[in-house]
């Protein structure tokens, strides 16, 4: 039963970091908002992404079985989408790009599963399309309809009326009456009965390439509908746990909070965690429309590999705010391959313990604790280099290395064996140097050492013998001549 230790969540909600119990035992309940695909998804982005993965990850790894639901959005995300105003960000990506706003879609999709798998995010158990669940979506509106939470304007859109959810504002910190003073004059229309009113529907004007057939006409659903629509009809009316970036909490949650619970009169997420923003050079959000974005493949061309990133992501705890350079990147690439030539360097003359022994379950158990505590990741990296540096076992620390990995998703073992790859020849100039330097004969083991490495392996002597290294599988970091570009 997955109970010890707890594992603590800080939940947006309320503020406080709570115990996680889930609705049914065993089981974890997870939606996280998905990437809207007009575009490329930036390592900004990635963040929310590995976090969310991160957190799946650390249910599993506590016994939960994780039913996670990751939505593609695809239709209905508003250029203004604070405002409610602007235009659809599929529509406008189309019309650029002279494509159909299926093709920009499928096009970006297809990008966004090729860096999630560089990044080793878990396939969702769900993914599904916003424009798949759009009779969900109609009838979600007609719910809210008929249970007096919305109405239909002159133009044929349908708003949420907030009055009637006297909770609204709970997640962000708002007040109705806060909202209404503070409100834009872009969110007054004489369609609606308070500026604090958010469509859930929105009417399609005779130009626009997206429309869906409804009971109020032609038109498209509102972008926080299709969340609420999608979590409520693939998991629960209640689900456990609901994840988002931080801009995410105000308007899109509180939405999402209003609507659905407005629908079905039950709670709807029972933990909120948000991720803080990866910021841009000077200190600026990362963000499309700042054009201050990087995305994986940028990184590539700098010669940082993907799972830098994810690992540069546990540097910092989620909820903080975390700077992007190219030097903390190209930091976080050496020590994440100092993590991976030590497990090679193990697996020179070890294999991961099947069974792991007092001493290791220890350090198993205070890895446990880390990553439970609201998921300290830069405690569980640092808890690991401590790990390797102490006088455990070589198989006993490769057993740790696997476990972690089950959290920390940094394919530990796999690039170790990678690192330790003997091409054509290369045993027999092994042999040879081995040989040399039992007859003393330094200076054809020297000879021999580096040819090794002109061929891409690093050799070393150690009181058990020649340990190797490849030199050529890593990407290596921007060169000198790279520096300006
Ligand atoms: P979008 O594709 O715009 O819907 O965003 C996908 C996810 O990325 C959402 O959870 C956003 O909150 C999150 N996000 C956007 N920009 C950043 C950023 N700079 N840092 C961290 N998360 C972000
Ligand atoms: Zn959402």
């Amino acid at each position: 039963m997955p109970s010890s230790p707890p594992i603590l969540l800080q939940n947006t909600m309320g503020h406080a970091l709570q115990e996680f119990t889930s609705i049914t035992p065993g089981v974890a309940l997870v939606y996280t908002c998905g990437p809207t695909v007009y575009n490329y998804q930036h390592i900004g982005n990635f963040r929310a992404f590995i976090f969310a993965d991160t957190l799946r990850r650390v249910l599993e790894y506590n016994g939960y079985r994780v039913r996670h639901v990751r939505n593609i959005t695809d239709v209905g995300h508003l250029t203004e989408d604070t405002l409610g105003t602007g235009v659809d960000k599929m529509e406008a990506a189309a019309r650029r790009e002279n494509m159909t706003p299926e093709d920009i879609a499928r096009h970006f999709t297809e990008i966004f599963h090729e860096d999630a798998r560089l990044l080793n995010l878990l396939t969702p158990e769900v993914e599904p399309r916003a424009t798949q669940f759009i009779p969900e979506m109609v009838s979600l509106v007609e719910r809210l309809i008929d249970t007096g939470h919305a109405y239909i304007g002159a133009n044929g859109d349908v708003y949420f009326e907030v009055a009637t959810f006297p909770p609204y504002g709970a997640l962000s910190n708002n007040s109705i009456e806060d909202l209404i003073a503070g409100a834009r004059v872009e969110e007054y229309s004489s369609d609606k009965r308070s500026p604090a009113d958010f469509a859930i529907w929105k009417s399609a004007a005779a130009d626009k390439l997206m429309r869906y057939e409804s009971p109020w006409g032609e038109g498209v659903p509102g972008w926080h509908l299709e969340c609420s629509a999608m979590a409520m009809d693939i998991l629960a009316e209640t689900i456990d746990i609901h994840t988002g970036g931080e801009d995410h909490v105000f308007p899109h949650h509180e939405d999402e909070i209003a609507q659905s619970e407005g629908a079905s009169g039950k709670t709807f997420a029972n933990y909120w965690l948000h991720n803080a923003f990866l910021q841009g050079a000077g200190g600026v959000k990362m963000s499309k429309s700042l054009g201050n974005i990087f995305t994986l493949a940028d990184l590539a061309e700098r010669g940082i590999h993907p799972l830098t990133f994810r690992y540069f992501t546990y540097q910092a705890h989620y909820r903080t705010p975390q700077w992007f350079s190219w030097e903390a990147l190209e930091a976080a690439q050496t020590g994440l391959y100092r993590l991976w030539e030590a497990a090679a360097d193990l697996l020179q003359t070890s294999q991961p313990a099947v069974t792991i022994g007092d001493e290791a379950e220890e350090w198993r158990d205070s890895f446990q604790q880390t990553v439970n505590r609201d998921l300290d990741m830069p405690g569980a990296v640092a808890a690991i280099h401590t790990m390797l540096s102490s006088k455990l076992a070589a198989d006993q620390k490769l057993a740790l290395l696997a476990d972690a990995d089950r959290v920390l998703a940094l394919d530990i073992l796999v690039a170790a064996a990678r690192l330790l790859d003997l091409r054509d020849g290369e045993q027999s100039l092994l042999d040879q140097r081995a040989a040399a330097r039992a007859a003393k004969d330094w200076s054809r083991s020297d000879e021999l050492r580096a040819s090794l490495a002109a061929g891409g392996l690093d050799v070393k002597d150690t009181p058990t013998g020649q340990h190797w290294v490849r030199n050529d599988v890593l990407p290596s970091s921007r060169g000198e001549d790279a520096q300006d570009s």
